[in-house]
């Protein structure tokens, strides 16, 4: 017992000491435009909430409604008693989306990526991997047992030179994000898609943040660049701009039926709960409806990433609402969170290991229910926390 906790604060201590150790603080309402922490309003730049559905009246509605008619848990896993109409509704409507034959919902998107990428390669198989992918894709990668290739970030020529020796491996799938989670840039899915087909490997995209908020019905990243039709293994989230929780794959029939009996995270856990299911229909139709939501989020995003640049700080090159504001060092990420914070501002530092070392950030998020004068004071307020973190 006391050796456990001799080890486990040594490594405790010692994150401490690297800037790195971190803490999860409550949120005291409902996390929208603003949220209230330790008796103070901030607001909110930290959301994946992109369209801000999760207060949507309709959403809302819609999932009290399901937990009368279907009570609160879906009791069983999809393929024992768990899968209920409501299940099959939401997946013939995120195939519509992804303008796929069909989709299969998973309970989080993490479990989509652990339980696809192995389902599709193992032993003898190889995959090539973006070297900023999402930790649940690196994951799925090491589960799978195939032979894992990571490619420089958005590195086709890199990519295309470690598949020389193709012909060693019976099956290659390429992994990539859509809108990469911590940059907001885009996966060059044209180039991918063209290295696949010529070289006969299978394309897995990951549109965590793309979907419902690029591309002309809100269908992700792969309809943005037009090549939905040729990305047969679509992944999306419903815990972002879909205002829920879960995730998805969509493709061909084959594909999901394949999924279905042999992606170990969907089988072995219980189905998502009727009000989770329900909300994400609802955003659904708020997407399809409502086309301004998507258009007031991407005018925002524009909008904020101009005033952050005209101010001085280093955005990258993104069109997302995912605005990296670097900052280098931890420490200083830190520095500027707490400077930002101190002035009412709340936006996360995103430090090591989920970005690389030395690209500490401060990771801005907008969403569409963010009026034209939060933004004005955010971007004032990043300049003068800019200024005592000493960054401008
Ligand atoms: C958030 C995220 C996931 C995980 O999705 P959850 O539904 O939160 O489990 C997977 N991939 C990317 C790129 C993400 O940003």
């Amino acid at each position: 017992m006391e050796s456990l906790r001799r080890a486990l604060s040594a490594e405790l201590q010692e994150l401490e000491g690297r800037s790195l150790y971190r803490v999860d603080r409550p949120s005291a309402g409902a996390p929208g435009p603003w949220i209230e922490r330790e008796g103070r309003r901030l607001l909110n730049l930290g959301s994946n909430n992109y369209l801000g559905l999760t207060e949507h009246p309709s959403v809302r509605e819609a999932a009290r409604e399901a937990v009368t008619r279907w009570g609160t848990g879906s009791s069983g896993s999809r393929l024992t008693s768990g899968t209920l109409a409501l299940h099959r509704e939401l997946e013939r409507e995120l195939a519509r989306l992804k303008g796929a034959e069909a989709a299969l919902l998973f309970p989080t998107g993490y479990m989509a990526n652990i339980g696809t990428i192995p389902a599709l390669v193992g032993a003898g198989d190889l995959v090539l991997s973006d070297a900023l992918n999402h930790a649940s894709l690196i994951d799925g990668c090491r589960l799978s047992r195939a032979e894992v290739r990571v490619y420089r970030h958005a590195d086709v020529a890199h990519a295309r030179s470690l598949l020389a020796d193709r012909e060693r491996f019976r099956r290659v799938l390429v992994v990539t994000d859509g809108v990469f989670s911590m940059d907001g840039d885009l996966a060059p899915l044209p180039a991918l898609c063209d290295l696949c087909e010529e070289r006969d490997a299978w394309l897995m995209v990951d549109d965590a943040h793309g979907t419902g908020v690029l591309g002309a019905q809100g269908g992700g990243t792969a309809e943005h660049l037009g090549v939905s039709e040729r990305v047969p293994i679509r992944m999306g989230t419903l815990s972002k701009a879909l205002a829920a929780e879960g995730g998805f794959i969509a493709g061909s029939g084959e594909l999901v039926d394949y999924l279905r009996n042999r992606a170990r995270s969907f089988i072995f856990a219980t189905a998502p709960a009727p009000a989770t299911a329900a909300a994400a229909l609802a955003a659904l139709e708020v997407l399809r409806n409502d086309p301004a939501v998507r258009r007031r989020l991407l005018e925002n995003a524009e909008h904020l990433r101009g005033k952050l640049r005209e101010i001085g700080f280093r955005t990258g090159e993104g069109e997302t609402p995912i605005i990296p504001v670097h900052a280098g060092p931890a420490e200083r990420a830190l520095a500027l969170a707490a400077a930002l914070e101190g002035r009412g501002v709340w936006a996360p530092a995103i430090r090591p290991p989920t970005v690389p070392e030395g690209t500490s950030r401060i990771r801005v998020s907008v969403t569409a229910a963010h009026s034209a004068e939060e933004l004005e004071r955010v971007a004032e307020t990043f300049a003068a926390a800019g200024r005592e973190a000493g960054l401008l």
